[in-house]
């Protein structure tokens, strides 16, 4: 049987993560260490240490005389190349910037979060990012030389104030984009930061080698991604996974995103923790609401077990439509565990076809806050992945 081009190339870099690996967690080693570490056969290294050094990914280093003495002529060493690319994710949230440095080989150096003002524009949150990513570059004395790509994670359709975004938002990224491409001379990536969140999650967290996944989080807002066919889903219009504006309430309230009745509406914390007070119970913020779920108080685990309900009638209808084969929740409600998953399974189970029955997982996402500054990182380092350099990306 004559393999497929693309299966030998799985399994090319699959050996190329495994060289790399050794690289990251033992540092320098020898050719001959490489093959009795990683069980690769002598030519398939060699072949694959003489690409990587092509590619500047790796270096060989010529042994030193005076360190070994015997036992015949000292080998070289191959190691990562240290100034080898850099990789920045910036998640310019509303209430504050996330940025993380990563090598090309997904070592993260530094990462960091600073606070900044709700009313802030996009030329004052790009400012401050840069702010961040120098002062980062300093403390951790980063060499930016090597910098091959930045990705920058916004918040989604709406802008700060709640104000839907008739192109507002695609003209605050494009603003970013260009003054952080500016200031470090890079090829710059910016996309919704729910969205990264899904594709940090597919790249390294909950939902990495499921081809088809669905990424929640749910936070102050309600937001989300697909993962369809190992792809990211940005949609025609570049609003795919708006899961908290789908409508469960047809005469509902109106959304400021246009809409009535949306779902982000009946499960934000906000509204949670309204729900809560009225029933007589004092709730303080979101994660005093998942502690109290967490502990039992009747009223605010039956308030958080509706609005659990409720996202999983939601993402009952994804998995009709999309049927994916986990799906992974994140953002601080995401911290009540069970308390929200098991009624989100429990409805996809009632809901999604029940004649024809599925296994969806539901889980936890990996990634916090982090999410869309990783993501922003997994965006950028697919800008550079033609290279084929990166084996560890199971999205193609
Ligand atoms: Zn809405």
């Amino acid at each position: 049987m004559i393999e497929r081009p693309d299966a030998m190339q799985r399994v090319r870099r699959a050996h190329t993560e495994t060289l790399l690996a050794q690289l990251r967690s033992a540092g320098p080693l020898s050719r001959a260490e490489l093959i009795r570490l990683t069980g690769l056969s002598r030519t398939t290294l060699f072949d694959i240490i003489g690409d990587l050094i092509a590619r500047g990914v790796i270096i060989e280093r010529e042994p030193e005389l005076t360190g070994q003495r015997g036992r015949g002529r000292p080998s070289s060493t191959v190691s990562l190349n240290p100034s080898a690319g850099r990789i920045i994710g910036i998640d310019l949230a509303r209430a504050g910037i996330t940025v993380v440095v990563a090598t090309l080989s997904h070592d993260i150096l530094a990462r960091g979060t600073r606070a900044v003002a709700l009313t802030a524009g996009p030329a004052r949150r790009a400012d401050a990012a840069a702010r961040l990513i120098d002062d980062l570059v300093r403390e951790h004395a980063i060499d930016l030389r090597a910098l091959e790509a930045i990705g920058i994670g916004l918040p989604g359709l709406l802008t700060g104030r709640g104000r839907a975004a008739d192109g507002n938002s695609a003209g605050a990224a494009k603003q970013i984009s260009a003054r952080i491409h500016e200031r470090y001379g890079v090829t710059v990536t910016a996309d919704n930061n729910s969205r990264l969140a899904a594709l940090a999650e597919g790249t390294w967290g909950a939902a990495r080698g499921v081809r088809d996944a669905v990424y929640v989080r749910w936070g102050d807002g309600v937001g989300g991604g697909f993962i369809v066919d190992g792809q990211l889903a940005r949609g025609a219009h570049g609003a795919a996974g708006e899961i908290g504006h789908v409508s469960v309430e047809a005469d509902g309230d109106p959304c400021p995103c246009g809409g009535r009745g949306c779902l982000e509406l009946h499960i934000r914390p906000a509204a949670l923790i309204e729900q809560c007070a009225r029933r007589g119970v004092t709730v303080r913020d979101p994660a005093d609401l998942v502690a109290q779920a967490h502990a039992g108080e009747p009223a605010v685990r039956e308030v958080v077990h509706r609005a659990a309900a409720l996202l999983g009638r939601v993402l009952a209808g994804a998995v009709v439509q999309l049927d994916p084969g986990r799906i992974a929740i994140g953002g601080v409600m995401a911290q009540a565990g069970d308390t929200i998953l098991e009624p989100v399974r429990a409805e996809i189970a009632r809901l999604a076809i029940p004649r024809h029955p599925r296994h969806v997982e539901v889980v936890t996402a990996q990634f916090g806050d982090e999410g869309g500054a990783m993501g922003a990182v997994a965006a950028a380092l697919r800008l550079t992945a033609s290279e084929s350099l990166l084996p560890d990306l199971p999205l193609a």
